[in-house]
């Protein structure tokens, strides 16, 4: 099957009593057993069977066997937010004394959780520009216990070569983790690029409008201790699970999430072009971006939908917001409807003017997120915004 009818038909574990097409929401917390042996044999593992929904429960099951049957995974453990995603996976890797390379360009939350709330744990976070491969060479040693990175940074729009990277970290057995949030993981196949595991914000392309809040560990498998430390240590005691409502809202999402994208990544496209001829516009999907050859190589043919335009200042940016009509000012990424917000006020409005230039955030950058709407009204509610009226 291909992957548009994937992600609608993949079987449940079990068929509904009913046999509900829409995956039914399991809104319990616990499962009754036949006898005590099954019990025990379900708590053990023995055999697949949920026992308590801290950790499993059915809905959210189903999720997770469509993204793995999508992306051909080992393991996918779904949780309640993308940080939560990103927070166990790096807490399975990580221990006292080791250290992860990554880089400063990292979402807001993640570089904070790094440099904050793992180094308080002694974990070091070895920041280094990932673009320079001799640098990401150096910075791993024997205490490093993986490579962090975004596939396509936000909002600095950067693109490493994840198989050159792979190459030097698994030379050193260390895995290759990627937040893979900014291009849906139908459209890539990470994996044949080396990269180990792929964590992902669902709440983005996979809620379907801004729905609900989730997050997703890919496990290609090929460090089995980090999955048998995420889905039996650390999904158990830190308990953050999706919820099966999250999950059923999720599912629909992923099952119209081929034309959603297509049509999204089309639309950022073409809004790119227009508006490179007016401002200083950056995405990965224009033949002129640094990163072009190298994203077209590693993601396909599309190039997302976030894109960035600079203007000539903070004050000409916050004009710009204020005048928008119909593109909403917000945060969030792949919702249906095309979004805008000024990063370096925003999500990065806590770290000092020393930080934001080592992170490449500029006063002068727009985040857009292009939604669903008709390109030409997205087009011209920009174009007005920017007070130019021609195209
Ligand atoms: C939004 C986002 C996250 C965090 O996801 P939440 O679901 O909001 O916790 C992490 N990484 C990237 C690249 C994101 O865009």
């Amino acid at each position: 099957m291909k992957k548009q009818s994937t992600a609608i038909h993949t079987p449940y574990v079990r068929p509904d009593a009913y046999g509900s097409l829409a995956v039914p929401i399991y809104n319990n917390v616990a499962f009754e057993f036949q006898d005590a042996a099954e019990m025990a044999d379900a708590f053990c593992n023995r055999i697949k069977a949920p026992d308590y929904a801290r950790v499993e429960n059915p809905t959210v099951t189903n999720l997770e066997q469509r993204v793995k049957a999508l992306t051909g995974a080992e393991h996918v453990t779904a949780f309640n937010s993308g940080m939560a995603a990103i927070s166990n996976t790096l807490l399975a890797v990580a221990e006292q004394g080791k250290n992860i390379v990554s880089s400063h360009h990292l979402f807001g939350n993640t570089l904070s959780l790094l440099t904050t709330t793992l180094k308080r744990y002694g974990v070091e976070a070895r920041l280094r520009d990932l673009i320079n491969l001799d640098a990401v060479s150096e910075a791993i040693d024997e205490n490093t216990c993986a490579v962090f990175l975004e596939v396509i940074t936000n909002p600095q729009m950067e693109v490493a070569d994840l198989k050159a990277i792979a190459d030097i970290a698994h030379e050193k057995r260390v895995p290759v983790i990627a937040d893979s949030t900014v291009i849906p993981f139908t459209e890539t196949n990470l994996k044949s690029l080396g990269v180990d595991i792929e964590v992902v914000s669902s709440t983005k392309y996979l809620s379907g409008g801004g729905t609900s809040l989730g997050g997703l560990v890919i496990d290609y498998g090929t460090f089995p201790d980090i999955n048998n430390r995420v889905k039996y240590e650390l999904l158990f005691n830190l308990g953050a699970y999706m919820t099966p409502q999250a999950a059923y809202m999720q599912t629909l999402g992923l099952e119209t999430l081929d034309v959603r994208y297509q049509r999204q990544a089309a639309n950022a496209l073409w809004v790119a072009q227009k508006l490179d001829r007016v401002v200083k516009v950056n995405y990965v999907g224009l033949p002129d971006n640094p990163y072009y050859a190298l994203a077209q190589k590693q993601f396909g043919t599309t190039a997302g939908a976030m894109l960035t335009i600079d203007l000539e200042s903070k004050e000409a940016c916050y004009r710009f917001l204020n005048r928008l009509q119909m593109v909403h000012r917000a945060t969030n990424l792949f919702d249906s409807r095309t979004l805008a917000i000024h990063p370096a006020s925003t999500i990065f409005g806590n770290f000092s003017e020393e930080q934001l230039n080592n992170m490449d955030v500029r006063q002068t950058t727009i985040r857009l997120s292009i939604g669903l709407e008709a390109k030409e009204d997205i087009l011209a509610d920009i174009l007005q915004a920017l007070g130019r009226i021609d195209n």
